[in-house]
């Protein structure tokens, strides 16, 4: 942007109405916010107004490392200029077209996923626009399965602890009741299994289900992995039962866990160890919006036909060109190395802070709990610190930093953590009374 069009975008939002000096402060934008916002996100924690690499600035200066990356989305950081040039170029040549037609990006997108996954001839892509969507699809995929396969193939299976975003179908799946209850009735027929249960899966899979549809690596509960022994049982039962196996690979795809896909080995596994079906999104785009369904092999990529399904704005050239430059800037810039290599740094540090029990790192998508329900406490004395941190639970902190974190923004966190963490565990203590 040039300076005159930065300068006609704060007129537009009003940036300049504020103080004397002209800047809007945090606070007074949070004010406005509290005006004109649903309250369905709480008070955002900071007004941001900036962001270049892992880095970002708030409306009152204040600068932070981002180690949660807008939730695993800015996969290269905020700003990235290949990827933002690439957007510019295709918003300027062409932005939507509706799917009535299609476009270079798009193809090339589709063609991209399918070879990163290792999907046999046949296999196709759906684009939607976010991960709800994508497993929308996939909601969709395994109720015509169900349907086309037998009259009572009508039960879908998910997992407790499970998220898979806040739409019908997708709600559906997911598990936590405080998110379900306030909406049911749900779309019916969804079940859900104890966490990692062999012996139950065995139990619940038969020629009843229509499909079911696991997260490799539980992000929103706290980065829970499924066991590999797990993974591969639920290929084979459902493969035995002519259920769908589907892989909600929102939060931990596209190099996250420092591999392309984190319940596919595109390298090692035969096709017949392919998933039936893999949703994406969050930094697929590298900060753009977009989701999509892939379907393995011909059969199940047969299940929607024309008219079946759609998306006014899914696959537009756009969102599929920052998508094929986030790609491209992953795999020539050997992104992955730095995820594995930043990743293991990230987690020996953070195993040696007094007040950490266990680490759960999976590339640069890492859990760890703590002694103590302090978790809010340290995200907040975090931020004040300048470190963006997420709790997804009382005692449980998740990092999901840009893939291009460097060592030493990782060391400065970690060399920040042990007095952050002591002074919440402390805090704590003293509103427990005598911790004797
Ligand atoms: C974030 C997430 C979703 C929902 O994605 P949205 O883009 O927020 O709709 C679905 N599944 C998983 C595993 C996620 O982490």
């Amino acid at each position: 942007m040039t300076e005159d069009d930065q300068n006609q975008l704060k007129d537009l939002v009003g940036a300049t109405n504020g103080t004397p000096a002209g800047v809007t402060t945090g606070d007074q934008w949070l004010s406005r916010y509290s005006h004109s916002l649903m309250g369905v996100f709480g008070t955002p924690q900071r007004v941001l107004v900036r962001g270049a690499g892992a880095v970002v600035w708030d409306a009152d200066g204040r600068e932070y490392l981002d180690l949660l990356g807008g939730i695993a989305v800015n996969a290269l950081g905020h700003a990235h200029p290949f990827v933002t040039s690439v957007i510019a170029s295709q918003l300027s040549t062409l932005g939507h077209v509706s799917n009535f037609f299609t476009s270079p990006t798009q193809i090339a997108l589709a063609e991209k996923l399918l070879e990163l996954v290792g999907a046999p001839t046949g296999s196709k892509v759906f684009f939607a626009n976010s991960g709800t969507e994508a497993n929308e699809a996939a909601f969709k995929l395994a109720r015509s399965h169900g349907k086309k396969s037998g009259a009572h193939r009508t039960r879908i299976l998910a997992l407790e602890g499970a998220f898979h975003g806040r739409t019908m179908g997708a709600l559906a799946l997911t598990a936590k009741q405080a998110y379900r209850e306030p909406f049911e009735p749900m779309p019916a027929g969804v079940e859900h299994l104890p966490f990692n249960d062999v012996a139950a899966l065995r139990a619940a899979v038969d020629e009843t289900v229509a499909a079911v549809i696991l997260e490799p690596i539980q992000g929103e509960a706290g980065v829970r992995p499924l066991s590999d022994e797990y993974l591969r049982a639920a290929r084979q039962v459902t493969r035995d039962a002519g259920a769908l196996l589907i892989l909600d690979e929102v939060q931990t795809g596209v190099g996250r866990t420092g591999t392309w896909f984190a319940g596919i080995d595109a390298d090692a596994g035969s096709v017949a160890d392919l998933p039936d079906a893999v949703t994406l999104a969050k930094g697929l785009g590298g900060g753009f919006p977009i989701g999509a369904l892939m379907t393995i092999g011909q059969d199940v990529s047969g299940l929607l036909s024309a008219g079946q399904h759609g998306s006014t704005f899914g696959g537009n050239p756009v969102a599929t060109a920052a998508a094929l430059a986030t790609l491209h800037v992953i795999e020539s810039q050997h992104v992955l190395q730095n995820v594995v290599a930043v990743g293991e740094h990230l987690a020996r540090g953070l195993a040696a802070v007094p007040g950490v029990v266990e680490v759960r790192a999976h590339g640069l998508l890492i859990g760890f709990d703590l002694t103590a329900p302090v978790a809010p406490d340290l995200v907040r004395r975090a931020l004040d610190a300048g470190f963006i941190l997420n709790a997804p639970g009382p005692a449980t902190i998740r990092l999901a930093p840009p893939l291009i974190l460097t060592t030493s923004q990782a060391d400065s966190f970690l060399s920040a953590l042990p007095a952050l963490l002591a002074d919440a565990l402390q805090a704590h203590e003293s509103t427990q009374g005598d911790p004797s």
